[in-house]
């Protein structure tokens, strides 16, 4: 049987890069994909740190980018030698909620690499990936134009999250305020200053990561220094902010956005919530008739977007990575990254 290499959760806090079954294509749907570029996202800590309880020995990783090796005999978009990269969340395209443009609370949502509660789809940390539902699930990149493997590969998750909270919600010459400046914040930072924001404002404590903010044109406010509801009202004139991401997904991160929004705002979470429960200022959010969105987000519908965005020259997320490495040193990756030593991550498969 042939065999790849991979990244393997163990059990939590246990990964092995190790030898695995080569997969195979079983439903005319799915190609073959052959991984050039891979990513660690904090949503592989979940798993990783015990949060979200899989099964043991899954092949990790949701952020990937390759070229095509075989396609099933239902695939018409794709081809052989396409190079593509897939979306983290595969949707089903026809039930209720994918005919309603919400691919992301498609009943059938499956999620690479995080186990049989996520449709058990194996994950992009290895050589070689299996892609259901391809048509939907991967886009060809742009051959034209601007924009790297590495801005390119996060399209499929952290790119096209951080847009899709900011667009969902902001008009020209709004005041974006985003609590938290990891990746997905830095990349809703960098969309809203796309999508027309008058301001731009990131809220952090961590030095480096206010200072990346800047360098794209945020203004950074350390919660440690400053009161980001004082700063966001300065900015203002004591409205508040018209849209605010919760970039962290954290219950204090959620308080902090409620302060900072104004009357009749818009509070966007791209951040991921596995509390069953948490305290919210409910009476003063209804007062200021504030607009809350949340959930898994709807990837497939903002990966066209953004990728043309990217051949533009207009986004540039690889800006965002603080390592490159090669996938065979994952176990060192994962430290570092849980140690928050790294920003974003990407690893290489072939080495
Ligand atoms: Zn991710
Ligand atoms: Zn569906």
């Amino acid at each position: 049987m042939a065999t790849m290499k991979a990244v393997v959760l163990r059990e939590p806090h246990k990964i092995e890069v190790m030898e695995v079954p080569k997969p195979e294509i079983t439903d005319p749907g799915d190609v073959l994909l052959r991984v050039d570029l891979t990513a660690i996202c904090g949503t592989d800590l979940h798993p990783y740190e015990g949060r979200i309880v899989i099964e043991d020995d899954v092949v990790l990783g949701h952020e990937f980018l390759g070229t095509v090796e075989a396609v099933g005999s239902g695939v018409g978009l794709i081809s052989e030698g396409d190079r593509a990269v897939a979306s983290c969340v595969v949707s089903c395209g026809h039930c209720y909620n994918c005919r309603r443009n919400r691919p992301g609370q498609c009943f059938g949502t499956m999620i690479f690499g995080l186990g049989v509660t996520f449709g058990g789809l194996s994950g992009g940390q290895a050589e070689y990936v299996i892609v259901p539902n391809a048509d939907r699930t991967l886009r060809k990149l742009p051959e034209e134009g601007r924009g790297t493997d590495e801005d390119k590969l996060f399209v499929g998750d952290i790119m096209a999250t951080g847009y899709e909270a900011v667009r969902k919600f902001i008009q020209p010459g709004d005041t974006v305020a985003v609590v938290g400046a990891g990746p997905v914040g830095l990349c809703a930072a960098m969309a809203a200053n796309v999508l027309g924001a008058s301001q731009t404002v990131v809220v952090d404590k961590v030095p480096s990561r206010l200072k990346e903010a800047e360098a794209i044109g945020a203004i950074p406010v350390n919660a440690d220094e400053t009161d980001p509801a004082d700063a966001v009202q300065d900015l203002t004139d004591w409205r508040g902010a018209d849209v605010v991401i919760d970039a962290v997904g954290h219950p204090s991160a959620l308080l902090s956005a409620c302060t900072l929004v104004r009357s009749g705002g818009a509070i966007s979470i791209p951040g991921v919530y596995t509390e069953d429960t948490i305290e919210l200022p409910f009476g003063d959010l209804y007062l200021k008739g504030v607009t809350i969105a949340q959930g898994v987000a709807n990837i497939t519908n903002y990966m066209d977007e953004t990728l043309a965005l990217i051949a533009a020259g207009k986004l540039d997320p690889s800006r965002f990575i603080s390592h490159r490495m090669p996938m065979s040193e994952a176990v060192e990756a994962y430290r570092m990254f849980e140690e928050r030593e790294a920003t974003k991550i990407v690893l290489d498969p072939t080495a």
